[in-house]
């Protein structure tokens, strides 16, 4: 296997919260709790967890929209966390991001040929005539019209916009997107064609994408691996087929159930979870997961589960929970 295009190792970001008249700090929530993985070359990899877990703000102090507290981020082997100034200008080219809502995205008085010619403006890369050749090739690759450059955001419909988006994001050629939601503001029957589009821009500009979902179903459908999150921690870590045929952690096994399906003739949606995401002000003891998990045993509300290696499972298998430890062979 090629050496990883991105290593995150023990990373951690929390926000403060504040109350009061002064706004005192009064506690912090811990939005990323110490999460390690590695992506490689051309690799998706799918962080998947219930709204709050998380992964967007993952996602985001990865490429530094928000300012980890600790850890480690390398990109091709340099130490992006390190990087200042020009230097980070230079390397975030390499490390782009798709948004969930592509109309918040793009600025409605900018027309698409403007919003598209920014990068380059921004980076100081090319001249004005040759901008404008890029533009239209870059529209023509998200499967737009060339004519579409005088139009405004406004005028297309979401899942055009999530092109316009996409295609700002190709501009500067990175290796490595995260795209954060990308297809969950769109109606379903769009939903397919942006993913369809994703991957096939995936074989042509051999990119790396960490793809960030709620949607299993979604994530099933272009994911090599997976990593499962539950309140700032990855609880699972596997290849797509292993995760899906052979789920180790009880909310794993949960999302997997609840995934829709048609039975019947019918529609069969299992509800396998009960309870909410405890709030991430005051986790609760030992394994998060404890107050919802239908397996607990009296040691997961006091000792917090490893993410480690499962026990008798063929290739790279990871899950942090204590049900693991009995099923390592005496
Ligand atoms: Fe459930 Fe315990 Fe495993 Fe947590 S460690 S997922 S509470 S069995």
């Amino acid at each position: 296997m090629n050496s990883p295009l991105l290593e995150v190792k023990n990373l951690k970001k929390t926000f403060p919260v504040r109350t009061g008249f002064f706004l005192r700090q009064t506690g912090e929530v811990k939005a990323v709790d110490d999460v390690s993985f590695v992506i490689h070359p051309g690799e998706t990899l799918g962080l998947v967890g219930e709204s709050g877990c998380g992964k967007s703000t993952l996602g985001r102090s990865i490429i530094r929209l928000y300012e980890p507290d600790s850890g480690e981020v390398k990109f091709q082997g340099e130490d992006f966390l390190a990087h200042a100034g020009a230097r980070l200008r230079q390397a975030r080219r390499n490390m782009q991001m798709i948004f969930q809502d592509p109309a918040a995205a793009l600025n409605p008085r900018m027309t698409v040929g403007q919003i598209l010619a920014e990068p380059y403006k921004v980076h100081r890369l090319i001249g004005s005539g040759e901008r404008q050749t890029k533009v239209r090739q870059l529209l023509s690759t998200v499967g737009l019209q060339s004519s579409d450059v005088n139009r405004y955001p406004h005028e297309f419909s979401g899942g055009q916009k999530q092109r316009i988006c996409i295609a700002r994001t190709l501009a500067l050629e990175p290796r490595l997107i995260v795209a954060d939601e990308p297809v969950s503001a769109l109606d379903v029957s769009i939903q397919a064609q942006i993913l369809n589009l994703l991957k096939d821009l995936q074989e042509k500009f051999r990119l790396t994408y960490l793809f960030i979902s709620h949607d299993l179903s979604v994530i099933a459908h272009v994911c090599d691996r997976v990593a499962v999150m539950y309140l700032g921690k990855i609880v699972e870590l596997a290849t797509r087929d292993e995760l899906f045929a052979n789920p180790k952690h009880p909310y794993t096994k949960a999302l997997i159930q609840a995934i829709p399906r048609i039975g019947d003739g019918k529609l069969v949606i299992k509800k396998s979870l009960s309870g909410e995401v405890p709030s991430p002000l005051a986790p609760p003891k030992g394994c998060a997961f404890h107050p919802r998990c239908p397996q607990k045993m009296d040691r997961c509300s006091r000792d917090i589960p490893i993410l480690a290696a499962a026990p008798g499972i063929p290739n790279e298998h990871q899950c942090s929970c204590w049900l693991l430890d009995k099923e390592v062979p005496k």
